[in-house]
């Protein structure tokens, strides 16, 4: 594994960078420095009269990022009745005239793209490969609901109680203000593509970011100002969510959750007590099956991608590797073998293939897990440690074998470069270990007999699977629903799912000619014998 020289970012001159005080001779670390009047005209976008502030640190190199200001519960307060007379005006806007403001902000996403990449890498320190990712998923969530949403809205005619006497219309009206918890682990999009439906159907949103990464976010906003959307449709507040968190479900109509499992437990409970729903998205434990008859070269590159994207702190990341019998040896061979290639690093550059993990905490988590399971008895097939020399929080791309059930990282979520694996013998057996443990949020197959692979996937107990591919297959598909089953979550992001969780479904029923109850001169005992017929002719029809 060879760690890059940390080159000058491509926002240096124009951007929001200026150089720091980097010294390649004598420190390999990447140093960066942001210009103060970019930041501030972000950290401006950030609803706070409390006058305190938190200082942001780059997990680059360490080094204070910028000053965010703290929002008080006065501050949630006023961020909602704010959001409140904004949501009113646009919800009387066209769906001509919200789409045409989300494609803008679709482009100023892709142009804005060195700026973005930057500023992500520098907070969360992943690799600007990484970053790329979810500026490009931020994009294609603003035009596929730029483009779908009237549909999706669209009023819909069903069979009445009487045929054709009986017009029913389904609306779908927005809920009113959303709120939204998002984490740091992929700051752009999950602070702002879970919005982008909520403001298509109508709603505002009220969003609090992780205090970890609010640049990225406010970037996001600000270019949602820019786009055209009115400032006060989307408030965003600022501070820790155990003291923002129940504030912001106290005035919400609904809210839109990404985080930890624990965390999602005690929002539901909150949302509970105010009848209010929620879509929680949360951890997972997720395995990758490599099957027999897999093309091995292709499974390890996948496996590589599954466990390191992000330096595994990611939802959908693979934690756990079932490998047939048949191909164990050579998928382990190769998947070691690509692994020991990654360019590890801490800068912005582009050759970049995995950068370090965000805080000291996910830091302490990961060296606890791996140390717990080598101290019982599992084998470090490569990387294994902290690596200091390369960025604060860096740890190396782990695999790990001979993982057993009284080992930390068998069953809980590391949520860090740390993947275990297993040796099957028959796929059922797989397919039972797989669906071992509380979680249920993603799974990867690789085989190169699609139809089999897809019928394994219809017995994994996971809210998605890709086949052939690590996550992308179905995180990059827009349109397709997405989120966990058991204690991955509840409610779906993406497709129709991803918009009507933000409405309320009204059902208006129009009753024309004849009457819902006797006439024609009719008893009630003649009209409850017209209508047993009536219901008996229906069912010889074939009618639902
Ligand atoms: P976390 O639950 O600690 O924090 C997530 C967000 O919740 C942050 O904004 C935080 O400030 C806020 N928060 C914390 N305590 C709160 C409270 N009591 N009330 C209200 N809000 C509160 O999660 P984390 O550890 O920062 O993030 C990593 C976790 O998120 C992992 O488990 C990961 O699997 C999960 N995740 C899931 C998805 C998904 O789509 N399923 C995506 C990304 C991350």
């Amino acid at each position: 594994m060879s760690a890059s020289n940390p080159g000058h970012p491509e926002g240096i001159g124009g951007g929001p960078l200026v150089d720091g005080p980097h010294d390649p001779e004598h420190d390999p670390r990447a140093s960066y420095v942001l210009e103060p009047d970019y930041v501030a005209t972000l950290t401006d976008r950030v609803l706070a009269t409390s006058g305190t502030s938190v200082t942001l640190v780059s997990p680059l190199d360490g080094a204070p990022l910028a000053n965010i200001p703290q929002s008080s519960e006065d501050d949630v307060a006023e961020a909602y009745r704010r959001a409140r007379v904004a949501q009113a005006a646009w919800a009387r806007t066209s769906m001509e005239q919200r789409a045409a403001v989300m494609l803008r902000l679709h482009d100023l996403l892709l142009e804005r793209m060195p700026d973005l990449l930057d500023i992500i890498t520098l907070e969360n320190g992943k690799a600007r490969k990484h970053a790329y990712d979810e500026v490009i998923h931020t994009a294609l969530t603003a035009r596929y609901y730029a483009r779908m949403s009237a549909k999706h809205m669209a009023t819909e005619r069903r069979g009445g109680v009487i045929p054709l006497a009986t017009r029913i219309d389904i609306n779908h009206v927005p809920k009113g203000v959303v709120g939204i918890i998002s984490p740091w682990n992929y700051p752009l999009t999950m602070a702002l593509s879970d919005g982008l439906p909520a403001l298509m159907a109508g709603n505002a949103v009220v969003a609090k970011p992780d205090a970890q990464t609010m640049l990225t976010a406010l970037m996001g906003v600000k270019l949602m100002d820019e786009a055209g959307f009115p400032k006060d449709l989307w408030q965003v507040v600022a501070g820790p969510g155990r003291q923002l968190g129940t504030p912001m479900i106290d005035r919400s109509d609904y809210i839109c959750f990404t985080g930890s499992t624990a965390t999602g437990k005690l929002i539901a409970r909150q949302c509970a007590d105010r009848l209010i729903g929620a879509s929680l998205e949360l951890g997972g434990k997720n395995p990758l099956l490599v099957l027999r008859d897999a093309d091995v070269e292709k499974a390890a590159e996948g496996a590589v991608r599954a466990s390191f994207s992000n330096a595994g702190q990611l939802c959908v990341s693979a934690e756990r590797i079932f490998v047939a019998d048949q191909v164990y040896d050579r998928f382990v061979e190769r998947f070691v073998a690509r692994t020991q290639a990654m360019t590890l690093g801490a800068t912005l550059d582009w050759e970049v293939d995995m950068g370090p993990l965000i805080s000291a905490d996910q830091l302490d988590t990961v060296n606890a897990h791996v140390d717990d399971a080598v101290e019982k008895g599992a084998r470090v097939l490569t990387g294994g440690k902290a690596r200091p020399d390369l960025a604060p929080y860096y740890y190396e791309p782990t695999i790990l074998e001979g993982v057993s059930p009284d080992m930390t990282c068998f069953g809980h979520e590391t949520f860090g470069p740390v993947v275990s694996i297993y040796r099957f013998h028959d796929e059922s057996d797989a397919i039972a270990r797989a669906n071992d443990g509380e979680y249920g949020l993603n799974a990867a197959i690789f085989s190169q007999d699609g139809t089999r692979a897809r019928a394994i996937a219809r017995q994994i107990k996971c809210g998605t699977v890709n086949i052939n591919e690590a996550f992308g297959a179905t995180f990059g598909s827009v349109a397709a629903p997405m989120g966990g089953m058991r204690e991955s979550g509840m409610g779906r992001r993406q497709g129709a799912e991803g918009i009507h969780r933000y409405t309320e479904t009204q059902s208006v029923g129009t009753q024309r000619v004849v009457k819902l109850s006797p006439q024609f001169g009719l008893s009630s005992e003649q009209y409850a014998k017209v209508q047993t017929l009536g219901l008996k002719m229906l069912n010889k029809l074939g009618r639902a």
